[in-house]
């Protein structure tokens, strides 16, 4: 019962175990100069870096190939890949980050529940170990997310840029309403 579990907690550990392809990806990435995630800190809120909102310390940025729809990371915006390494400050920002994160996700899926999870060094199965990110992956009842271990088939349901869309327009008006508190 317990490997079960598992499995649906973990879907990234998984796919890298059982799926070697997407393992050279992984592997691409880490040896890649430029972080992905630095390039989204950097680059703003645009659909070419797939990030959505930021903070002072945080990002929320679009998983490019996502096991459901929906699947987006929180992160730091600066490269750290130890949680020991963080601030007070930004720790708590990351945090708080999360939870809006989640917010979004209930509010634009309606998903029946999440698995939210961080593969903490490269061991433990990041694909960027260096800048660390919490998966957050919304779940419905039969989303049959085990599927690619049986046939190497998937449902992803939406397209990355119908997901940005949505995300873009929640933040949008969440950023427009810290705003105006701001001003207030
Ligand atoms: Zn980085």
């Amino acid at each position: 019962m317990n490997i079960q579990l598992d499995h649906h907690i973990w879907p990234m550990e998984r796919d890298i175990l059982f799926r070697p392809a997407r393992m050279k990806y992984v592997r691409k990435l880490i040896k890649s100069n430029e972080c992905v995630f630095c390039l989204s800190a950097k680059g703003k809120i645009s659909l070419k870096t797939l990030c959505v909102y930021q903070t002072k310390h945080s990002q929320i940025v679009l998983n490019k190939y996502p096991y459901n729809s929906g699947h987006i990371l929180v992160l730091p915006l600066n490269h750290v890949g130890s949680v020991f390494e963080f601030s007070d400050e930004a720790y708590l920002d990351l945090q708080r980050t999360l939870r809006l994160a989640m917010q979004a996700v209930n509010d634009i899926y309606q998903p029946a529940g999440f698995n939210i999870g961080m593969n903490h060094g490269a061991t433990a199965g990041a694909g960027i170990p260096d800048h660390l990110h919490y998966h957050i992956v919304p779940r419905w009842h039969g989303d049959l997310n085990f599927f690619p271990l049986i046939a190497e088939t998937k449902l992803v349901i939406e397209s990355i840029d119908i997901s940005y869309k949505r995300y873009q327009k929640y933040f949008k008006k969440i950023a427009s309403t810290q705003k105006q508190r701001g001003k207030v």
